[in-house]
Parts: structure tokens; C-alpha cells; sequence
């Protein structure tokens, strides 16, 4: 069986993202790689969105990007205008076809359907399928989100609403997102923070389409692309082993509190190819410990008062639109976090580190 100096596994978002970065800066001219990854085709699959912090490979897999946004609770809605960071959407058929065109090119780099095709005994391995222990206790982000055109122009496409509260919430935190592409289409997406054990959250076509004709009134559409997400809110098991790294949602990428998960996978890769050639020897990359630290808290209040996280994101959103983008997206000063702890319920918080 074929050996290769690297093996990617698993061929999604944060597997092709290393593979692209490592080829594209000539780390693969005379090292072979091997990807595995069991799916047959590549089609669109996700909308991958996030607050443009840093710079990345992908800006020409851009669908749409926003200066303005907005988040409401019922009775209540806060406008929100930042034109340092646009908050960009990324299509996943574009991205996946921009990277595979790139790496057949390359005759380094061979494609595998399963692992047991190749003998990975010498070979750095990246792995990017998780290993998740089911636990009751264990929070998700869930979501369906649908693509809809409209009859009629509706959409005000120069403002996309990143958190729409005011819906049912049945004992549970649960949101829409709407991102307008264009006056007639939008992605629609209802999205649930959940121990993910009650089935009746999961009626997402019945949520959507409650959505689309009674909230935003829109009668008459079509529906041209569907996506159903679960991100788990916790960090899936990490063994150590030797020459193998876990990279993606395996690897620790997820920020906890928002599952934004993208940019870190692209800091990751960028982080692996500045160091692929002590590899084995390198630190291992992480999200800062004060996130982990704090998103765990918020988790925590999340799970014992659900019902006080619209009020609590909604607050969050007060601070300026800088300081709550950089928070959101790792990059934030002390200074900064303050602002935003300052923002929070502080009993809520100070009670939650107790249990
Ligand atoms: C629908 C959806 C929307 C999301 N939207 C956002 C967003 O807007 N912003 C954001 O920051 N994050 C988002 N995320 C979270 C995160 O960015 C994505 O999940 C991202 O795809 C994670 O990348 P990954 O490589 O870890 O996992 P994946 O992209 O899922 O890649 C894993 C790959 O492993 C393959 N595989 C599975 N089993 C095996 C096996 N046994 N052997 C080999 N390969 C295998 C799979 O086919 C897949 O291609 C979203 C997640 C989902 C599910």
C-alpha cells in the first residue's frame, strides 16, 4: 500500500482549507499528501458566515457581504453599523470547487474514499472527523436554514438580521436568521441552542414556513436550496497521539458560545503551514483560554435560564459594534471583554462559576 508524508481526513471545511494553504504557499512541491474523504461528490452543503477579523483565501467565494445588521426581541430591535469588519458569507460549492480545481493540479496530492486504502504508519496525520460521546448534558447549536426567492422584491439586501427572538422559545433559546442576498432572495434559517432531546424543536420545514408567512408576511416564494446544521457546543474528544493533529470542529475550531468555527479553521491551517516542517514538534494551536473560560460560564447560564438569553445577547449587542464583533470573533482586548462582561446580568455570571 502507498505511503505519503501527510494524510487529511476527512475532506470538508477544514481539511481542503489546509490542503489549499499548504499548496498554495509551494509546501507540497515535494511532499505527497493524501486526502480522504468518502463523499462522492462535492455540492453545496453549508453557508459558512463570519465577521471578516482577518484576511482569508476565500474572499472570491464570497456570496454576499453586509455592513449593517440587525437583532430584536420582541418589541424591541437594535441596528447595528460596522464597516471595518463586513460580516461575509461564504458558499460552499464555490469554496469546494475553487480548491479541488486547485489541488488536482498537483500530482503530489492523491484522493482516497477510506482509510483503509493507504498505509498511514509513517505519514503526519490531520484529522478532522470528531469523536463525539453522546451526552445528555451536551449543548448543540441546531438549525435548518432555507434559500427563498421571492415573487415580488421584499428584502432590504444592505442589512441582514443576525438574531430574531421574537418567536416561540419553548423553554429553550431558539432564533431566526435572515440573510438578505438579494431584494428577492435570502437565506431563512431557524436556529435552536439546545441539549438537542426534544424532538418537537425539530419540526424546522413547519418553523420556517410559520416564519416566512406570518412574521415576515411573504406569500408567495419558492425554495431553492435547504441546509440542516448541528454544531456540537462543546469540544469533542481530543486524544494526543503522536504525529497526528485534529484540525476543524474535531480539533477545537467551534467557538463555544457562538459556533463560529470558519475563520479559526483558516488560522489553523495558516498556523500548520508556517510550522509543517517541525510539525511534530509544534504547540498545539488553540482558542484562547479566557474565550474558553468565559464561553463555558455563559454556557452554563444558558443552560440554567434559557429563558434570559434573548435579554442577554440583545444587551451584549449595546456595547459598540466593535468591541462585540472582536469579542464574538476572538479578537478582543482586556479592556474590551470587560466592556462586555460589564453588560451581562453579574449575579447570573458571578452564580454560574459556583455550579
Ligand atoms: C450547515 C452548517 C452551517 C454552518 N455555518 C457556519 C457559519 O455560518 N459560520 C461558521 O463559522 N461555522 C459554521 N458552521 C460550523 C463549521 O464551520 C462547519 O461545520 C465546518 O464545515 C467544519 O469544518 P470541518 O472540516 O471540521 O467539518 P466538515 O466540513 O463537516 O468536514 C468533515 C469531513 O469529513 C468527512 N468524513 C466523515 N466521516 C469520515 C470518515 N470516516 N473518514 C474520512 N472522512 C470522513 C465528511 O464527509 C466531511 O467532508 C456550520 C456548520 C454546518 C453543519
Amino acid at each position: 500500500m502507498k505511503e505519503f508524508d501527510f494524510v487529511i481526513i476527512g475532506g470538508g471545511c477544514a481539511g481542503l482549507s489546509l490542503a489549499y494553504e499548504l499548496e498554495i504557499h509551494e509546501k507540497l512541491k515535494n511532499k505527497t499528501l493524501a486526502i480522504v474523504e468518502p463523499r462522492d461528490k462535492y455540492k453545496r452543503d453549508k453557508t459558512w458566515s463570519f465577521w471578516r477579523v482577518t484576511s482569508h483565501n476565500f474572499d472570491d467565494c464570497v456570496k454576499k457581504s453586509w455592513t449593517n445588521f440587525s437583532i430584536n426581541v420582541p418589541g424591541k430591535t437594535n441596528h447595528i453599523k460596522y464597516k471595518d469588519y463586513p460580516y461575509q458569507s461564504i458558499d460552499s460549492g464555490l469554496f469546494y470547487e475553487k480548491i479541488n480545481n486547485r489541488l488536482r493540479e498537483n500530482k503530489n496530492i492523491y484522493f482516497f474514499k477510506d482509510i483503509k486504502e493507504i498505509n498511514t504508519r509513517n505519514s503526519f496525520i490531520f484529522n478532522s472527523v470528531p469523536s463525539i460521546k453522546k451526552n445528555y448534558l451536551n449543548l448543540w447549536q441546531h438549525f435548518c436554514g432555507v434559500e427563498i426567492k421571492t415573487k415580488n422584491n421584499f428584502f432590504d439586501e444592505e442589512i441582514f438580521n443576525l438574531m430574531d427572538f421574537d418567536c416561540e422559545q419553548r423553554e429553550s433559546v431558539h432564533f431566526f436568521y435572515t440573510l438578505p442576498y438579494s431584494k428577492n432572495k435570502a437565506l431563512v434559517e431557524t436556529t435552536w441552542l439546545s441539549k438537542m432531546n426534544d424532538n418537537s424543536q425539530k419540526d424546522y420545514d413547519q418553523q420556517i414556513k410559520d416564519y416566512i408567512s406570518k412574521h415576515l408576511k411573504i406569500k408567495e416564494y419558492e425554495i431553492t436550496y435547504k441546509e440542516v446544521g448541528a454544531i456540537p457546543l462543546f469540544y469533542p474528544l481530543y486524544e494526543k497521539e503522536r504525529n497526528k493533529i485534529n484540525i476543524g470542529t474535531a480539533g477545537g475550531m467551534t467557538r463555544l458560545s457562538t459556533g463560529y468555527t470558519f475563520l479559526n479553521i483558516q488560522e489553523h491551517s495558516k498556523y500548520i503551514r508556517e510550522n509543517i516542517e517541525n510539525i511534530s514538534d509544534s504547540k498545539r494551536f488553540k482558542i484562547n483560554k479566557k474565550y474558553q473560560l468565559l464561553d463555558e460560564i455563559f454556557l452554563r447560564v444558558l443552560k440554567k435560564h434559557p429563558e434570559r438569553m434573548s435579554d442577554i445577547f440583545f444587551n451584549m449587542f449595546k456595547t459598540s459594534p466593535k468591541t462585540v464583533i472582536k469579542f464574538l470573533s476572538n479578537k478582543s482586548n482586556f479592556f474590551e471583554d470587560l466592556k462586555i462582561i460589564f453588560r451581562m446580568p453579574k449575579w447570573t455570571f458571578i452564580k454560574a462559576l459556583f455550579y
